[in-house]
């Protein structure tokens, strides 16, 4: 079957976020909710959740959390998006 994309997912996420208390005191907007195009983070009234299984690869949350609160890392060898150019 021919795909353009397609994902081998980790079982350790590659997405952290540092200190829930920062979220919760200092970032009232929780701006990555908004930023993230694949919806990957959502507020469970007292921690961030991550849903990193969902995520793009697009780094966005490296450069977008106000607060640096984000730990962005590759995913080990041989999981991740791979991207097939047709
Ligand atoms: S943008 Fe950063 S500080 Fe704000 S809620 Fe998300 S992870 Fe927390």
């Amino acid at each position: 079957m021919r795909f353009l994309l397609a994902v081998k997912c980790d079982t350790k996420s590659h997405l952290t976020v540092l200190d829930h208390d920062v979220c919760m005191t200092q970032c009232p907007d929780k701006l990555c909710i908004v930023f993230c195009p694949a919806e990957v983070y959502k507020w469970e009234g007292t921690r961030m959740q991550v849903g990193f299984e969902g995520r793009h690869e697009c780094g966005s949350c490296r450069i977008g959390c106000p607060h640096e609160n984000i730990k962005w890392e590759y995913p080990k060898g041989g999981h991740g998006i791979v991207f097939r150019l047709a």
